[in-house]
């Protein structure tokens, strides 16, 4: 099975913020892999545009190191580098002065190309650059604009940076970026949904027990202390990532795979999700590495505050008002420094009414689970007869649903999430993005959560380096017949 790659319209990106962290990390190495396999025209131009003091010749150097560093098994040889470096401009932009832009409006405006407007810069900068896009005639009806997370804190502030947007653009026209919904496995989850006749039928609380989201990570939160700790797990993984996992696994069928038919379903699930009562809700801090305290630091300590009461874990049990999933609760877990790196999506289903097999074999449930990172795969577990002789005892076997195994690795093709997203925005297809009112919504469920627990001075309970979280967070489960998944690469 040899994978089908389609090559794209002819475009102009333009990267703002092009030397920043995530252009070198993720944007620049993914577009590099899209050439290396072939769906990159050879006359599209990459344009990084940021504060730098930096010529193309300068430029493409930068990115030469970043692909060196972060490029990947896949990168693919020094020819097609120099290929890809060679479609590579630079311009020095200030995004809030008029430097940089004229030079700008002559390099794209008036070519008949895909214009992309990738904006991997500060949210504070959205609106001064989407203001000057218009001003030098480049927010024309055929622009589009990637805007990153975070996308506003509360849904004030959302709302005015949709209203601003708004002003300059059409909401055909903007991608706003979730990378979870450029996982491979994400699109694989809604083609075993609504591809299968299998799973649609038991899809719904009479059938499913209940259902676990987990995204761990080992990591402390690194450099981006003074960010994180005005943010917290919440608005950083829960209102966002989190919510559009929910939202793919809960949503109704829609009635086509098309971007509006998709997030309607999406935005209907966020709608009917319940309020969370505090005694649902367990926050957490991680501590420092016993030991090696240096190295790995207390929370408070890396963010270089003594008092904080930001969390840098949270755990939380919700519900959704409909006729499908009314009582099934849905656990949604997220943390750093925790055991291992692993996000993962997990439905439990209903025990067996009745077991023909007798008590001593055992009440076993199937469990199907989506795994996001590390090893992208969709597995089920399913109960057997034990082999050999001795009676019917039962045992749980994992029935392996990714392609992994099915299909020869060598001609798969690995698309990293946000390559795939890049291709999409130049295809015009807007399926795997937010929509405005999609990231209010998630703001709007969002907000009375924290609000509760600024009023109640909440403080998150510590929890040690490389765990599974706060005890607090087993018990949530625990008390309710329940175990969370361990958490395991
Ligand atoms: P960064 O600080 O590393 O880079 C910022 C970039 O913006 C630089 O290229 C800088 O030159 C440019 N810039 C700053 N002020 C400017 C101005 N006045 N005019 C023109 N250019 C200016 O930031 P980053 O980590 O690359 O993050 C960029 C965006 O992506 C942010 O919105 C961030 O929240 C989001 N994001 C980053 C990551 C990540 O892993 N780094 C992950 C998710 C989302």
């Amino acid at each position: 099975m040899v994978s089908r790659v389609i090559p794209v319209d002819l475009f102009d990106l333009v990267i703002f913020g092009g030397t920043g962290d995530l252009a070198r990390r993720k944007i620049l190495p993914g577009l590099f892999r899209r050439f290396c396999a072939g769906q990159m025209p050879a006359e599209a131009r990459i344009i990084g545009a940021a504060r730098s003091e930096l010529d193309t010749k300068g430029y493409r150097e930068m990115v030469r190191e970043a692909i060196a560093e972060f490029g990947g098994e896949q990168a693919c040889g020094d020819e097609h580098l120099e290929k890809f470096l060679g479609q590579l401009e630079y311009v020095t932009i200030d995004a809030r002065g008029d430097q940089g832009w004229k030079e700008l409006q002559q390099l794209v405006v008036g070519t008949d190309r895909v214009e992309a407007y990738y904006f991997s810069v500060a949210p504070s900068l959205f609106g001064d650059i989407a203001e000057r896009l218009q001003k030098w005639g480049m927010a024309d009806d055929e622009a589009r604009i990637v805007v990153e997370k975070p996308f506003g804190r509360d849904l004030a502030t959302a709302r005015s940076l949709n209203k601003t947007l708004a002003t300059y653009f059409n909401e055909d026209q903007i991608y706003r970026i979730d990378h979870y919904l450029g996982k491979e496995t994400v699109q694989n989850l809604m083609a075993v949904r609504f591809g299968n006749m299998l799973f649609e039928p038991l899809w719904n609380s009479q059938y499913v027990d209940h259902i676990q989201i987990t995204v761990a990570e080992t990591v402390g939160v690194g450099g981006r202390g003074e960010y994180y700790d005005k943010s917290g797990a919440m608005r950083d993984m829960v209102q966002n990532h989190l919510m559009q996992l929910l939202c793919l696994i809960a949503m109704e069928p829609p009635a086509q795979f098309a971007p509006d038919a998709v997030r309607d379903e999406k935005l209907k699930v966020i709608r009917a999700l319940e309020a969370v009562a505090p005694y649902h809700i367990v926050r957490g801090q991680y501590q420092a590495e016993p030991c090696n305290e240096s190295e790995n630091p207390g929370y408070r300590t890396a963010v270089e505050n003594p008092r904080s009461r930001t969390e840098s874990f949270i755990a939380l049990r919700t519900e959704i008002s409909n006729w499908r999933w009314a009582g099934t609760p849905f656990y949604l877990r997220t943390g750093k420094r925790m055991a291992a790196r692993s996000s993962e999506i997990t439905v439990v289903f209903k025990d067996t009414p009745h077991s023909i097999f007798g008590d001593e074999a055992g009440r076993h449930r199937n469990v199907l689970s989506i795994r996001l990172q590390p090893n992208e795969g969709i597995t089920l577990g399913v109960t057997i007869k034990e082999p050999g002789p001795g009676g019917m005892r039962l045992i749980d076997v994992p029935l392996d649903m990714s392609f992994a195994e099915t299909l020869d690795p060598d001609h798969v093709d690995h698309v990293d999430a946000y390559e795939r997203l890049i291709m999409d925005v130049i295809r015009g297809n807007q399926t795997l993005f937010m929509r405005g009112d999609e990231v209010e919504a998630a703001w709007a469920w969002t907000d009375p959560i924290i609000e509760g627990w600024e009023a109640r001075n909440d403080v998150p309970k510590p929890y040690d380096h490389g765990s599974e979280g706060p005890t607090d967070a087993t018990e949530l489960l625990r008390r309710e017949g329940r175990e969370w998944r361990k958490v395991k690469e």
